[in-house]
């Protein structure tokens, strides 16, 4: 689901994650859990990122309206929207190529 070469990557950036698998990461767990999605739900790769990178694309996916909560460096109570959902169900195929 997420290319080999974006793992430990020291010099990634938030453009080299891609929306589609964090989105869809984040659905998964929240249908997992029940719930929303806190910042220590996360696996890798998304739980090795730098925080601040980490916080950074969360925020971009607030933003973008793909999903809700708080990129303070708090828990998150991240939420998939309607919108994020949208995204998920448009790129289940071949080419997800939706870089911010
Ligand atoms: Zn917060």
């Amino acid at each position: 689901m997420i290319p080999e070469a974006a793992v430990d990557n020291k010099s990634m950036q938030r453009k080299d994650i891609q929306y589609v698998p964090l989105v869809r990461f984040i659905a998964e767990k929240q249908a997992e859990l029940g719930m929303w999605v806190c910042s220590w739900d996360f696996e890798p790769p998304y739980s090795e990122l730098p925080d601040n990178l980490f916080r950074s694309k969360m925020g971009k996916l607030i933003d973008k309206g793909y999903v809700t909560g708080c990129n303070c460096g708090c828990g998150g109570d991240y939420q998939v929207t309607d919108k994020g959902r949208e995204l998920i169900s448009a790129n289940t195929i071949e080419g997800e190529i939706q870089h911010e």
